[in-house]
């Protein structure tokens, strides 16, 4: 499961153009500072070191933290698998996993990290392999001692060579339906004989023994040619003392060995006139209407400092008057427009792209949208490159880097280590913030690249007529040359008239603490007249920071009223947060957030820098009560159906979860219900529903972080005066979950239009409360990692497995959970069944010693100092929304968790999981490649055909 979202949240930040970005030649050396720098907000403890065998090393400590980690980075990734086992590169990430020379057991690594509150992750890219855990601060030194071991001495068994292979196609088998994969294949595709083309994730057809090539032999010499020292980079963080990290540094990394490799790099280029000027059709598998204008560029990771890609993405996405995203939203062409770039996607070349969901009026002028974004860019290209805009931008990261927050240490040692294979070892930590200069030359540079013939045009739907099918994704395309008169038509002057952006009006100025000493640390209730309710809270750990967050939730009992509020409340966000964007979009690049969401009502945020958010809320609020013509309602109906329809594209599992959620809240709706709902609902019914919920409903604001009492009093007088004449103070709504009960149970089987099969299986405790709940918390971390031992690692069932504890509001559940390519519903259930019967034995083999070190792992994690206002937040505004004023329930599980002991997990177990009467979800989701297989059958189970139909009888906790 972690490595699932680990390697997506990659695949993402590719799609989102991150903002980390690796070096090919040498950067302007003049910009680059003589030390490490870090933020000024930063208080932490730094150093950098090389050691003999040219390992670079950042160590950093923080006495604060409750865990301690590292990273270790691999500068070779998916670019140099060889052709004969294509995927190799992360192939060998998972087989190092699978036990050393000094700890030859392939199960000791998770066991010892689950035993000491531990995490562990690994991914790779295109021309990076990394590796990286955390652990509570006691084991550092023996989780240092079995992590570097994987670079000294993996086993590589050849019995695990050949069953890991499973899990790599489990977790190919698990993307290949994933359109970002597809795409990302076909413009691969294109480029020929470069590197970049090839598959990446490997399979079972192109790992395995072929005549000539072995694969454990392959992998093998792949680790003896590229795991050398001197293209690695280590990043490590923990509680002690900079000279003891140093010390643990050099004990364990310093032998690692020098093979003396060159860095793999990529340098062969591409004929452009082949790989780009181009229209693609695409055919995904989501219902998306998508346009894209994809530039092929060269590599310029090295102008980090100058941030040419950054400026120029900055003007094309804006929302200013006059740029393409306004002009074109208020055609009711377009419902996003969005520019990034990746300049290291394909290795030495990358992409500079303008993203755009269109409308169906949208779809009707592609090639007039095109035009207009191309005469833009030139536009930008004769008057664009002005100082003022870096000015803008160059304020803007600097704000965020001043008042840089700290996240968790897994994380930051996982980009630490990222980053180091990419920037100069000093500005690791300020890249992506770093604007050392306006350099019109590097924005010129780029600009003269976004050429027709370097460009590619896509076309994303459901409708797009294809001739080709692509290898190993599931994706249809068709290919054709731009013609000559379409890019001399682009030559033409605009139809519309266009300008560059204005100046953002948003930017902090004053920076000053508000907090009072002595503010209360627990939210308190700072305001409560006719139907407004404050609750107001200082941040106890960031009282420092000129930032704060706000919520105002226009609460309503309409919400209660069935699936038409739910879906009203959704469009009604939806198009509030369309017309807003350009406001949103300012308010970002000045570090502030502006969003509204449904639930129950509907709930506006607001945070980031608090200095202008007074001006930022005025707006947001007036903007409430939206307008909308018969058009911009039906399109955003579309934009509702087809994301609850592409809900049935998601990975299995996903599905089967939200299949679960679904059946355990009494406010949801199967999306068959959500759209057909949506497709008979009318403006007026909308413009009805907005005077109701302005009418009849209870405002409640959460107000956290650097306000004082007279920014409260405002935020007090604008609510009240969102209220007319005649409001109705209405109940406070919220969702209620299932009762359960003894003998209760419940089984979902559905045919799903994805190939793999998913399973989610919930017992749930009989007795309600934190004692129930503090024990499934300690007992999930061992039983996770007996499921994914047997399940994945033994048997290669899946890529995507483990055991959880999911609480049902007061109540306490264990589940086990699959998403597989290799068995059929009945006989992975069966699977299922014979574990929970296997694992009691694992459970009895528990000592007291590792059961004690299990209990402290838990309180670790519940203990732990939030890093940031984010973390802080959380489990207090968790704890408002459900009306738990005490804000307390941490501490109440803490309490009870202290008391459990090893019998109490045992008894716990035997009451879910060894109890037949116990309540139960069972939920199977039956993909296309096992059509003909049965489902399971659960004993003594209904089986729900109609959700709406169960709610009518099903009870709930009050
Ligand atoms: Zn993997």
């Amino acid at each position: 499961m972690k490595k699932v979202l680990t390697l997506s949240a990659i695949a993402l930040a590719v799609l989102a153009g991150c903002n980390s970005t690796p070096t090919q030649q040498s950067v302007k050396a003049s910009l680059v500072p003589d030390t490490l720098v870090v933020s000024p907000n930063d208080k932490r403890a730094y150093q950098t070191l090389k050691l003999a065998n040219e390992i670079e090393i950042i160590l950093v400590s923080d006495p604060s933290v409750e865990k301690s980690a590292a990273a270790l980075s691999v500068g070779v990734g998916l670019l140099h698998d060889p052709m004969t086992q294509q995927g190799m590169a992360h192939y060998l990430e998972h087989m190092l996993f699978l036990g050393t020379e000094r700890y030859p057991d392939t199960k000791e690594y998770s066991e010892f990290m689950t035993k000491n509150g531990g995490a562990h992750n690994a991914y790779t890219w295109l021309d990076i392999t990394n590796y990286m855990f955390k652990v509570n601060n006691d084991a550092y030194d023996n989780a240092l001692d079995r992590f570097a071991d994987f670079f000294k001495a993996p086993k590589l068994y050849p019995e695990y060579t050949d069953k890991e292979k499973n899990a790599v196609n489990a977790e190919w088998s698990m993307r290949r339906e994933m359109d970002f994969f597809g795409q990302f294949k076909l413009s691969r595709n294109l480029m020929g004989d470069h590197p970049a083309n090839r598959f990446l994730i490997g399979n079972l057809e192109t790992l395995g023994d072929k005549e000539n090539s072995s694969l454990h032999q392959e992998t093998v010499d792949f680790y003896n040619q590229y795991y050398s020292s001197n293209i690695m980079k280590v990043a490590m963080i923990s509680n002690l003392p900079l000279a003891e990290m140093e010390t643990l540094a050099k004990k364990y990394f310093s032998n690692i060995e020098n093979k003396k490799i060159e860095k793999p790099t990529v340098t062969q280029t591409l004929d452009l006139s082949k790989v780009a000027g181009k229209r693609v059709f695409y055919k995904p598998n989501e219902d998306v209407k998508q346009l894209k204008l994809d530039f092929t560029i060269e590599n310029n990771q090295a102008d980090y400092a100058v941030k040419p890609n950054r400026f120029i993405a900055y003007l094309l996405s804006s929302e200013m008057p006059g740029t393409p995203a306004q002009i074109l939203r208020d055609k009711g062409w377009v419902s996003q427009l969005t520019s990034s770039a990746a300049p290291d996607m394909y290795g030495n070349y990358g992409s500079l792209s303008i993203d755009l969901e269109l409308t169906d009026q949208g779809m009707a002028n592609r090639d007039e949208i095109v035009a207009i974004v191309m005469q833009y860019i030139e536009l930008i290209r004769t008057q664009g490159i002005d100082d003022k805009y870096f000015d803008e931008i160059r304020t803007s990261l600097n704000n965020q880097f001043t008042f840089l927050e700290k996240g968790d240490e897994f994380g930051y040692v996982s980009n630490l280590a990222d980053s180091m294979q990419k920037y100069p070892l000093n500005n690791v930590i300020n890249a992506g913030y770093y604007y050392a200069k306006f350099d019109a030359q590097a924005v010129t540079e780029v600009l003269n690249q976004l050429t027709p013939a370097a460009l590619k045009i896509w076309y994303i739907s459901q409708q797009e007529q294809t001739d080709s099918q692509l290898h190993f994704y599931d994706g249809e395309y068709r290919l054709a040359d731009l013609t000559a008169d379409e890019i001399t038509s682009w030559q033409q002057p605009a139809k519309v008239a266009m300008n560059l952006p204005a100046v953002n009006r948003m930017l902090p100025e004053d920076f000053a603490i508000k907090t009072l000493p002595g503010a209360a640390t627990t939210p308190e209730v700072v305001f409560d007249q006719s139907g407004v309710k404050i609750w107001q809270v200082a941040s106890e750990q960031f009282a420092h920071q000129p930032k704060g967050l706000l919520k105002v939730y226009l609460n309503s009992d309409l919400a209660d009223s069935g699936a038409k509020a739910q879906v009203l409340y959704s469009i009604w966000a939806d198009l509030y947060n369309l017309q807003q964007s350009a406001l949103s979009t300012e308010a970002s690049i000045a570090g502030m957030n502006l969003g509204l969401s449904a639930s129950n009502g509907l709930v506006l945020t607001i945070n980031g820098f608090t200095d202008k958010q007074s001006e930022l809320l005025t707006q947001g609020l007036a903007a409430l009560n939206v307008a909308v013509d018969q058009q911009g309602f039906a399109q955003a109906i579309d934009r509702f159906s087809r994301s609850v329809a592409n809900q049935g594209k998601q990975f299995p599992f996903y599905q089967a979860f939200d299949e679960f959620n679904n059946l355990i809240s009494n406010n949801s709706y199967s999306n068959e219900v959500l759209i057909s709902t949506a497709q008979s609902l009318t403006v007026a019914d909308l413009n009805a529903f907005i005077n109701q919920t302005f009418k009849r409903n209870q405002i409640r604001s959460f107000v956290f972080g650097n306000y004082d009492q007279q920014d409260v009093s405002r935020i007090a007088k604008q609510l009240q005066a969102l209220l007319p004449a005649g409001h109705q103070i209405s109940a406070y709504s919220k969702d209620k979950a299932w009762l359960p009960r003894t003998g209760e149970v419940y089984v979902v089987k559905k045919d799903i239009d994805v190939a793999d099969v998913a399973i989610v299986d919930v017992v749930i405790h009989p007795q309600a409360g934190y004692k129930q709940k503090a024990r499934a918390r300690i007992l999930q971390s061992h039983f996770r990692t007996v499921a994914f031992d047997k399940l994945r690692t033994e048997e290669q069932l899946a890529y995507a497995v483990g055991g959880f504890a999911r609480p049902i509001d007061e109540f306490a559940g264990l589940g086990l959970y699959i998403q597989t390519p290799v068995k059929g519903p009945k006989d992975m259930q069966a699977r299922f069944d014979a574990f929970k019967t296997e694992y009691v034995a694992e459970l009895n083999k528990v000592t007291k010693e590792t059961f004690e070190q299990l209990k402290n792992a838990t309180l670790v994690g519940l203990k732990e100092q939030p890093k940031n206002l984010g973390d802080e937040l959380s489990p207090l505004l968790g704890d408002w929304y459900r009306e738990n004023f005490a804000f307390d329930s941490r501490a109440q599980l803490i309490a009870e968790v202290e008391k459990v002991t090893l019998e109490d997990i045992k008894t716990f177990y035997k009451e879910t999981m060894g109890n037949s009467e116990a309540a139960r979800i069972n939920v199977q989701m039956r993909g296309t490649k096992f059509k003909e297989t049965d489902f399971a059958t659960i004993k003594g189970a209904v089986e729900i055909k109609d959700l709406a139909e169960l709610k009518q009888h099903m009870k709930y906790q009050q």
